[in-house]
């Protein structure tokens, strides 16, 4: 396994808990030190009103991330809601399309008042609101796994992988590095800088659920309102701007109408993202898997992802259906190339 981020914690710990032994290589002292670092992130599914796969895919990844959670001790996270606020009058309609048959207890759409109740202060506008959605401290989620794993699991701490290791299976949870230890045919892969804003919480009055719209800001936290986040493509620069920074605190504005002068910290880290969004899961040649790419849903994504990948190594049902496992195989690619004609 390589690679001590959400992705690869999940992954031992689904393969751990199956019996296997599992060497974990990562290249920091500690785990969770990159993209899966943040002080906290939200976790909620998507709708659409066509149920596309991708929607049915969250829908499948959130709900299996809430019941594997539980399973473990430790984990710092609050079902304190999610509110998707609509950025357009336009959208208003799609949202309200996009829930119609789903369970209340799952989604419901929300009145621009009714959201406010829910987020406990005023909000800028109409959306939706997942009950059970929430906030999770990554490196807390992490940690948990790797301690679930028992002695199965040896920590190869500090050590960069520089090339394929030879193991039986291996599986690369190692986010935009995976493609250099083995390639995926066809596969553009790209970083995507983002940066958070931490506001101290005396700065504003915290909602008490998260509130995204085109942007997010969660519930206080450790004293903290995670806000957020840039989307960079290409942007190497790891340092924090602090126009980044008055661009965060813009989309907060956009959130709850609120002005923040404050002084603030915040956090730089890098998405691995792919053509179609959806992360890369399963095999990717003869005993070396793919577990990377969570792009901005890492935690939507890694619990269902790992359940994937330890069932197809044992030969078991799919956590999924078959269509929806196929929306994420590495292969994929390879595939809508040889379809456009792009490869004989
Ligand atoms: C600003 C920002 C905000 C976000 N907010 C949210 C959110 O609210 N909700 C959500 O669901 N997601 C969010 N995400 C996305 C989420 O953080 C990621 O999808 C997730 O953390 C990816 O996990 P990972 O394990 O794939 O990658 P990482 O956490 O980056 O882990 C990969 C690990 O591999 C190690 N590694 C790499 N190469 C090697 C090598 N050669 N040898 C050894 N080790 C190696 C790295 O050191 C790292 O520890 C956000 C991301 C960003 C950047």
């Amino acid at each position: 396994m390589v690679g001590a981020g959400v992705a690869g914690a999940a992954v031992c710990e689904r393969l751990c808990a199956r019996g296997w032994e599992v060497e974990l290589y990562e290249r920091h002292a500690d785990p969770a030190q990159e993209a899966s670092g943040n002080h906290a992130g939200t976790f909620h599914p998507i709708v659409t009103s066509d149920d596309s796969i991708f929607a049915r895919l969250t829908r499948a990844g959130f709900l299996y991330a809430l019941h594997s959670w539980q399973r473990l001790p430790g984990v710092q996270h609050d079902r304190c809601g999610v509110l998707q606020l609509a950025r357009s009058d336009r959208e208003i309609g799609s949202l309200r399309e996009a829930v119609t048959g789903l369970p209340p207890d799952y989604v419901q759409f929300v009145t621009r008042e009714e959201a406010s109740e829910h987020a406990g202060v005023p909000v800028a506008a109409a959306g939706v609101w997942f009950p059970q959605g929430g906030w999770i401290k990554p490196q807390s989620l992490v940690r948990a796994q790797l301690e679930a794993c028992g002695s199965r699991l040896r920590r190869r701490f500090g050590c960069a992988v520089e090339a394929l290791p030879q193991a039986p299976i291996v599986v690369l949870a190692n986010s935009a590095e995976a493609p250099r230890l083995c390639a995926v045919p066809d596969l553009r892969l790209r970083r995507v800088r983002g940066q958070l804003t931490y506001v101290p919480q005396e700065a504003l009055h915290p909602p008490h659920a998260a509130v995204l719209r085109g942007g997010m800001v969660l519930p206080a936290i450790d004293g903290v309102c995670v806000v957020g986040a840039t989307y960079d493509l290409e942007d190497p620069e790891s340092a924090v701007r602090e126009e980044d920074h008055a661009g965060n605190i813009e989309r907060l504005r956009g959130i709850l109408g609120v002005e923040v002068r404050a002084p603030v910290e915040g956090r730089v880290a890098f998405r691995a993202v792919t053509p179609d969004r959806l992360p890369v899961v399963g095999k990717i040649a003869e005993g070396v898997y793919g577990a990377f790419a969570y792009g901005s849903r890492g935690l939507v994504w890694a619990a269902l992802a790992a359940e994937i990948i330890a069932a197809e190594l044992e030969g078991e049902p799919l956590p999924v259906e078959a269509t929806l496992a196929r929306a994420l195989e590495p292969g994929r690619f390879r595939r809508r190339a040889a379809a456009r004609g792009l490869r004989p």
